[in-house]
């Protein structure tokens, strides 16, 4: 070859590997693209569902702001929360639950429109933005569709399952005008549909703002109770299922407000706890609960465990433990007789602060039971971590037995894993004797609730105890 063609080689060869240098540089990037797109893809959807998560939904919301307030149109946050998804995961397993949640995901895509933004915030709760609606109530109408999708039965391993939804609904620029003031509004509106009784929805108000004039005189009332003597305590009896025998009681705490009349904690509590009232109020209940039962045992009836519900700030109190021994010591009550009622939320929030705080109560031979199991979000297998004597399974869960075969199914689960603990379990709201009966049949320890009794003055519980200490035939009768 001369000298030209020797060349010409050596070009198409510099060509050549320029070429192939210039494909994979190529296929690189096309790859590194793809990453990437991966990457973000996985950083702005929920691997479970498949649905933008919580980063890309704050996106979603900042752009519909921008482009409502430029067109002057209206939106909506709807937040929505499976009422008792937890329990369901906990009783029925991990896998059924993230059926459930992706089953959960395509209904409330299918109910909106495709133009609405559905996300997913995390564990059980979702949201969707509704663009472009022209009134409430249309918004009202995707609220009911989004229910009624839930509302219909997931069938999960072959298992029919019911869950509810409670729904929150904020409207921009009505409500807020902000992402955070948006989904706060939502928030707060959801729990007022929960405490509504679930499966419902509520647009936000700006009564739920803790500010209003019936709050203020309410905290001021509230400020005066105790020194003005207007707190007194029910008792309700808990009964031994295998006995028929009172073995224990809790103390109620009620209001006697010179106009309003009794108002039940339901009403005060919360209030009490955000204006730290809560702490001297406590302390009340304590000594007298405390005192009561020393004196019922003074008067020769039967020893009762007296149990006396603590509220989160009690708990973190400082002086707590101190004030506890204190109360102890001037009414001479038997530690083992005293039990503390706690809720899941209470030991879950800072794990490391209620263990230690746990443990203390424990030290000075205090029982300890958690109230309203099941509707928190804590696990069974979490709360072995604390030392904990009693379960009380939650009303709500009691409540439709024996028409509702899931809530039977958790209510047998509970006693089932409460007692594999070395708990004993209490099942609160007992109405009917069906009721008492399915629960004697699973093993419940002790039952509670309005069949037996409805929280009385201290005079009434002792007769009660009186009554059915002096009446052997009805422990019999409860052997059966
Ligand atoms: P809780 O500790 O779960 O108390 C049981 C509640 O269920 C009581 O409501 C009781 O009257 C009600 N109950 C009992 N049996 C039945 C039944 O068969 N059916 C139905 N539907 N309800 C039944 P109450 O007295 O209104 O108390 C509500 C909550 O207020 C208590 O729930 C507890 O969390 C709180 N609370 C009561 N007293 C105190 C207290 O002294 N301190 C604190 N921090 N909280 C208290
Ligand atoms: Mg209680
Ligand atoms: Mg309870």
């Amino acid at each position: 070859p001369n000298a030209f063609d020797a060349e010409i080689i050596k070009l198409l060869e510099r060509m050549a590997e320029n070429v192939s240098y210039a494909l994979d540089n190529f296929e690189r990037e096309a790859e590194r693209r793809r990453t990437a797109q991966r990457i973000e893809y996985l950083a702005s959807h929920d691997g479970l569902t498949g649905l933008p998560n919580r980063i890309s939904f704050s996106q979603a919301l900042e752009q519909a702001i921008d482009s409502s307030r430029r067109m002057g149109r209206h939106f909506a946050v709807l937040f929505i929360d499976l009422d008792r998804f937890k329990i369901i995961n906990d009783t029925l397993g991990h896998d059924a639950g993230d059926t459930l949640l992706k089953e959960a995901s395509r209904r409330i895509k299918g109910s909106v429109r495709s133009s609405d933004f559905v996300a997913r915030l995390g564990g059980d709760e979702f949201v969707v933005l509704a663009q472009e609606i022209s009134d409430v109530e249309q918004v009202a109408v995707v609220a009911h569709k989004l229910l009624a999708a839930l509302l219909e039965p997931f069938v999960i391993c072959g298992q029919e399952c019911r869950v509810t939804a409670s729904i929150g609904i904020s409207v921009f620029p009505t409500d807020a005008q902000d992402e955070q003031a948006l989904m706060k509004n939502a928030d707060l509106a959801m729990y007022a549909a929960k405490e509504g009784g679930k499966n419902n929805f509520r647009f936000y108000s700006k009564d739920f703002k803790t500010q209003s004039p019936e709050r203020l005189s309410l905290e001021t009332s509230l400020r005066q109770a105790l020194e003005r003597e207007e707190f007194l305590l029910h008792y309700q009896a808990k009964l031994e299922l295998s006995s028929g025998a009172i073995t224990g009681v809790e103390a109620l705490l009620r209001w006697r407000h010179p106009h309003l009349g009794l108002v039940l904690p339901g009403k005060f509590i919360a209030l009490a706890e955000e204006t730290g009232l809560i702490v001297p109020i406590g302390r009340w209940v304590l000594e007298t609960a405390c005192a009561q039962n020393v004196a019922w045992q003074r008067a020769g009836l039967p020893p009762v465990c007296m149990a006396v519900n603590l509220s989160p700030r009690q708990l973190s109190d400082e002086n707590a433990m101190q004030h506890l021994a204190d109360v102890l010591g001037e009414t001479g009550l038997a530690a083992g007789l005293l039990e503390l009622e706690i809720t899941e939320s209470m030991v879950m929030g800072n794990v490391d602060l209620a263990a230690r705080q746990l443990r203390a109560i424990k030290g000075v031979g205090v029982r300890l039971a958690i109230d309203d199991f099941g509707t928190g979000y804590s696990s069974l297998a979490q709360l072995k971590h604390f030392p904990i004597d009693t379960l009380k399974i939650d009303r709500s869960f009691i409540h439709a037995i024996p028409h509702d075969a899931q809530d039977m199914a958790i209510t047998k689960a509970i006693i089932a894993m409460g007692k594999a603990l070395g708990l004993s379990v209490v099942a609160e709201g007992v109405e009917t004797p069906e009721q008492e009966a399915f629960l004697r049949e699973h093993r419940c320890d002790q039952t509670q609730g309005y069949y037996f009794s409805r929280p009385v003055p201290h005079d009434e519980f002792a007769q009660l105890l009186l009554r059915t200490s002096s009446r052997p035939r009805h422990v019999e009768s409860a052997r059966r």
